[in-house]
């Protein structure tokens, strides 16, 4: 019997991980994606809950803690930085988990440990997908001709493919009004190995964390949010200057910093929720299917789960749409559990106001001393369930 075929379009952690466990279980697989070349960039990212046993039957647990951010910790800081609270950071998943990482350096790891005869198309994406009885045929924009029994949409959360499959109403998007800037900037000698995060009033945090290269990953997050989607670098970095212009602490470093930085970008943070993430030989993975944003937090976890559970539930069964709604009803409590913000989540990560500011430094101590320490570390976990991942019961073989 002739191996069987996947598209998958995005080349980043969900669609890197489905690369590798699709090829090892014997099928042929080419990725599409959008950029010219890989994407190494990003900022960080953590690997939680049964993401850490995927690694694992990976056999990269050890190759993604060689690449670690080197992050020890994780504290809240005043406006002069000094220390006003620790958060939980013990164990595999505290607010520094053990395994931290940028998410460049998770996707160049899975991508250096994919099986050669995984097909790469860089700088094309997908403009037209029909599907058949037996397949799916996918045209692309550069004028390729793909037909395959399986597409996987791993194309973050601005994916374009999801309406070329799903109709509107499948498909909420849900403007969370956080804006969120990211940039990599110089390291100062007053700089240390932990996350070191300052809130201030009208909606502002400010985050240092140090990364393996020897420079500092600086994260400015604010609500209400602007619209800076279709802004360019410097219109959006004036928004942000005037936005940070009294925001103390660091401010005035990173912003000089971000007008140099080689990565600087931003974003709106947006949950996706669908009704449901796959139609006939179709099935959508990762943020395109369900971002969880930040805020829920465990994206790159469940990006690398979902290419795992999706391969087992396809090597199971002949069939694919049980297999892909299967590999939905697996993933969906996750994703869920993430999705579900805890009311009030947002007005407590951006107190606007000075005695609001005061509240939350009272919650903040009370919750780490040591009588609720327990149920603090709780809140940081992500991607846990009781329940077994799936086992991959006809293993294709394949060495990498
Ligand atoms: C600041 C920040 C902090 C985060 N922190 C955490 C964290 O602590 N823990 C955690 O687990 N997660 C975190 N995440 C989330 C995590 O990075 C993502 O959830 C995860 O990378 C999802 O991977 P993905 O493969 O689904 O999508 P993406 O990483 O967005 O990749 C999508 C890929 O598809 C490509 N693409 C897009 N459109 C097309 C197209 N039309 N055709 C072909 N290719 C296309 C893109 O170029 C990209 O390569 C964080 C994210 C941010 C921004």
């Amino acid at each position: 019997m002739s191996n069987r075929t996947a598209v998958i379009s995005g080349a980043s952690i969900a669609g890197l991980s489905t690369a590798w466990w699709l090829s090892r279980t014997g099928w042929e697989v080419t990725v599409i994606e959008r950029a010219a070349q890989f994407r190494d960039g990003g900022q960080n990212v953590d690997i939680r809950g049964v993401a850490r046993d995927v690694l694992r039957r990976m056999d990269l647990f050890e190759a993604v803690a060689a690449r670690n951010t080197t992050e020890t910790g994780t504290v809240l800081v005043d406006a002069q930085g000094a220390v006003t609270v620790e958060l939980p950071s013990d164990g595999a998943g505290g607010a520094t988990a053990e395994l931290e990482i940028l998410r460049g350096d998770l996707a160049r790891t899975l991508l250096d440990h994919l099986p050669d005869d995984v097909h790469f198309v860089y700088g094309d994406s997908i403009a037209e997908v029909v599907d058949t009885s037996d397949g799916v045929a996918v045209r692309t924009a550069g004028g390729l001709d793909l037909q395959a029994d399986l597409l996987v949409v791993a194309e973050g959360v601005r994916s374009r493919t999801r309406s070329l499959v799903f109709r509107e109403d499948e498909v909420d998007v849900r403007d969370l009004d956080v804006t969120m800037v990211f940039g990599t900037i110089p390291r100062t000698p007053g700089d240390d190995d932990r996350w070191r995060w300052h809130n201030a009033v009208r909606g502002r945090q400010i985050h240092l964390r140090p990364d393996p290269y020897g420079t500092i990953r600086a994260i400015l997050a604010y609500s209400p949010g602007d619209d800076v989607l279709e802004a360019g670098r410097e219109q959006m970095l004036a928004l942000v200057r005037a936005r940070y212009a009294d925001a103390g602490w660091e401010a005035p470093r990173i912003l000089d910093a971000f007008e140099t930085s080689p990565d600087v970008y931003v974003d709106q943070l947006q949950q996706i929720r669908m009704t449901t993430w796959h139609r006939g030989h179709v099935v959508m993975a990762g943020d395109a299917a369900w971002c969880v944003t930040p805020m829920g937090g465990g994206g790159a976890s469940l990006a690398l789960t979902a290419g795992y559970v999706l391969a087992a539930e396809l090597a199971g069964s002949d069939e694919t749409e049980m297999a892909l709604a299967a590999f939905e009803a697996w993933m969906r409590p996750l994703v869920e559990d993430v999705q579900d913000l805890p009311r009030g989540l947002k007005a407590f990560a951006y107190p606007q106001t000075r005695p609001g500011l005061a509240v939350r430094g009272v919650v903040d101590r009370l919750m780490t001393s040591r009588p609720f320490r327990p149920l603090t570390a709780k809140l940081t976990q992500v991607a846990e369930t009781d329940r077994a991942l799936p086992e991959i019961r006809a293993f294709g073989g394949r060495s990498g």
